[in-house]
């Protein structure tokens, strides 16, 4: 009997603790369709940070929408990361460690972000989804699998002439709803909190720029992942080599006797690849090796050649069927010298991850009490979060309820939008109650 009222009593105040919270003066849906509206294309090969000066009208914007939701130390820095902070309303803040929660601002180099037009298709009933401006441009569902979770939803997608900039716009205004809601719900205890959104994530350069020490975080969350629920604390571990094939050019001629074709040998080696080990051939937590670019020519050749694999023995065992392969090939070709240099590029952030097994434990039960069901999954690249972990700042990554990144066919819902912010506010009380 009395566990029963124990129950019912349990039940009436989860009622009213919902019913108690405000919701955000902005939701995250029109912040979201706000945010995509604005051209935040980066640019590879620049050499400037922020690649693109358009990155900054999202900056700058975001920069005066956090000062007026009262986030302090708001500042834009000279290479156009946003940086600010939340205070804590805890009765000793010190207790509790400072949380970071990063989102990227840029879009992909692969598809224009320009003008981009975002179309909502209400109550979603199944079946594929037509772009209206680009009837070649369609959503299935054989190959989005995902869609058959969304029945009922608000589906986000652009008009199919643009990408959507879900990737990750999805993740910035999940961040700005959370600080929002915060300022709206007092009752809601939390500690400091710590934000920034970056440029040229997709370029790969921004954060490099990141400066760790001035965001004062302990631990940080990139929240930039994809379906609900999806939570990445592993990415892969990679290493670049790099095979060059020396010969002897010379007028061909008067060859006879005196040229040494180092192509041949080139292509020898690249006949020996593994077919099962490269990327057209594997998927989830199997790793590869992928010759990526080269250069052809009589006297000098070379191959570049990425390594990817989730453990360090793994990429161990694939530089030594590399280095195999040299041998081999330099045995039938004598008259060429052939070397190998391998360098190390980043590594897979569990090695730091494994040590701070709180951070994915607390993002799980955050995404539990959303009412999701949060799975791991190891991202098949890096992130900004590898970058940071190995500078001291462990940072996995989160959902963010979007999925086709880098592509027309890009989307979020309305749903996906709210359960992912609705993640990160769990988050937050979560680190405080636990302290
Ligand atoms: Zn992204």
């Amino acid at each position: 009997m009395k566990s029963i009222l124990a129950f019912v009593l349990c039940l009436v105040f989860l009622g009213m603790a919902n019913a108690q919270l405000k919701p955000s003066a902005e939701s995250v849906m029109d912040r979201f369709v706000r945010y995509v509206k604005i051209d935040t294309q980066s640019q590879e090969d620049q050499s400037t940070t922020p690649s693109t000066r358009k990155q900054l009208n999202l900056a700058n914007l975001l920069a005066r929408e956090l000062t007026a939701l009262g986030a302090e130390n708001v500042r834009v820095s000279e290479f156009g990361i946003v940086y600010a902070t939340v205070a804590g309303n805890l009765a000793d803040n010190s207790k509790v460690p400072v949380i970071g929660f990063i989102a990227h601002m840029d879009t992909s180099p692969a598809v224009s972000g320009e003008n981009v037009n975002p179309v909502i298709h209400k109550n979603y009933q199944g079946g594929d989804i037509t772009l209206p401006k680009d009837p070649t441009q369609v959503i299935t569902v054989a190959k989005t699998p995902v869609l058959k979770t969304l029945i009922g939803d608000d589906i986000i997608t652009a008009d199919g002439t643009t990408l959507l900039g879900s990737d990750d716009k999805s993740g910035v205004a999940e961040i700005m709803t959370m600080i929002d809601t915060f300022r709206q719900n007092p009752q809601l205890k939390h500690g400091t909190l710590a934000i920034a959104f970056t440029p040229d994530e997709e370029v790969g350069t921004g954060i490099d720029k990141f400066d760790v020490k001035g965001f004062g975080a302990k631990f940080a969350y990139t929240v930039d992942g994809e379906e609900l629920g999806e939570i990445s604390e592993e990415t892969w571990s990679a290493r670049t080599a790099t095979v060059t094939f020396q010969g002897k050019s010379t007028h061909p001629g008067t060859a006879k006797g005196i040229m040494i074709n180092a192509m041949y040998a080139l292509a020898d080696y690249l006949d020996r690849f593994p077919h099962d080990m490269l990327p057209e051939t594997t998927e989830g937590r199997v790793g590869f090796v992928h010759p990526y670019a080269g250069v052809i020519d009589v006297e000098s050749s070379n191959l570049k050649i990425l390594l990817r694999d989730f453990e360090v023995s793994g990429l161990d065992a694939k530089e030594k069927i590399l280095r195999d392969m040299v041998a081999q090939t330099a045995a039938k070709f004598p008259q060429v010298k052939i070397s190998i240099d391998v360098k190390e590029n980043y590594k897979n952030m569990k090695e730091v991850l494994k040590n701070y097994p709180e951070l994915t434990n607390n993002a799980m039960e955050a995404a539990r009490r959303a009412g999701l069901k949060p799975f791991l999954k190891p991202i098949r690249g890096g992130t900004d979060g590898s970058n940071l972990t190995f500078r001291g700042l462990p940072t996995p990554n989160l959902f963010t309820g979007g999925g086709n990144f880098h592509g027309k066919l890009e989307f979020n819902s309305r749903r996906g939008l709210e359960k992912s912010t609705e993640t990160l506010i769990n988050l937050a009380l979560i680190f405080a109650e636990k302290t």
